[in-house]
């Protein structure tokens, strides 16, 4: 059976000496791998049709064999050209195709948003003037909330005093924040702080309608740090994400800011 669907390519590797493996996040059918045969022979209909980041409409059989696929035909939609002049939005880039490889399920249906909002901060990474540190942890925390795993943070856990302007502590295994009155002590290591400013940003990121306001998020370095921190615990504690691909992506990122 044929299936068409539009599909971002995520990861693309060889397979033979002729053919490739592309990995792509679907629109209707979740995380689709399929063998693209021939691809790099010089006459093959599948040259230039598709790259790391790209939109493409894809057709393939859908005859899984040990996982695999196969292409049948594939047109590029939306090659954003803009990565391909920013390095550093190219890094971004590619860690954050890598971070959807490794969060979503193999043909699991139901991810629509995850195909949504990859779409969304990938023509967002193209505009200039967009910082993508700010743009990867925006987009950490939307895929997390996107999976189930958004970051409680008005109530302390415990004993549920409203934290707005208030310093405390944040606890991906609670998947919560503890006042300070509250916090376990010794603090352990995979509590995180997130102070008033924080807080203010989580929760504008948290609005679903503050897609707009993305645009206009300017983060001090603090800010910057502390996202870093909460939205990578979280990956660890709630997806079990290695952090060695996202810690090289983020010391990549802030090379040209002169930050060590
Ligand atoms: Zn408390």
């Amino acid at each position: 059976m044929i299936a068409k669907t539009n599909a971002i390519v995520l990861r693309v590797s060889p397979y033979s000496r002729t053919s490739h493996v592309v990995t792509w996040m679907t629109e209707h059918a979740g995380r689709v791998s399929t063998t693209v045969k021939g691809a790099v022979r010089p006459k093959s209909a599948f040259l230039g049709q598709y790259d790391l980041g790209y939109t493409c409409e894809l057709l393939f059989y859908e005859r899984a064999r040990n996982g695999l696929h196969v292409a049948k035909e594939c047109t590029p939609l939306e090659l954003r050209a803009g990565l391909r002049r920013d390095w550093r939005a190219f890094a971004c880039a590619s860690y954050l195709c890598d971070l959807v490889y490794h969060a979503t399920l193999p043909t699991h249906e139901g991810q629509e948003g995850v195909y949504r909002l990859l779409g969304e901060v990938l023509d967002s990474l193209c505009h200039e003037g967009q910082d993508p540190l700010v743009l990867m942890h925006w987009f950490e925390l939307r895929l997390l909330q996107g999976l189930g795993y958004a970051p409680h943070i008005e109530r302390c856990v415990t004993c549920g005093v409203r934290l707005a302007e208030k310093r405390a502590g944040f606890d991906a295994a609670h998947g919560g924040a503890f006042c300070l009155d509250c916090l376990p002590q010794p603090v352990p290591e995979h509590v995180v702080p997130v102070g008033p400013d924080t807080q203010s940003v989580l929760r504008q990121w948290s609005n679903p309608n503050a897609d707009g306001l993305l645009r206009n998020t300017v983060l001090n370095a603090k800010q910057l740090l502390a996202l870093k921190d909460l939205t990578g615990t979280m990956l660890a504690y709630c997806l079990e994400m290695r952090p060695e691909c996202r810690d090289v992506a983020v010391k990549t990122l802030r090379y040209r800011e002169g930050v060590k």
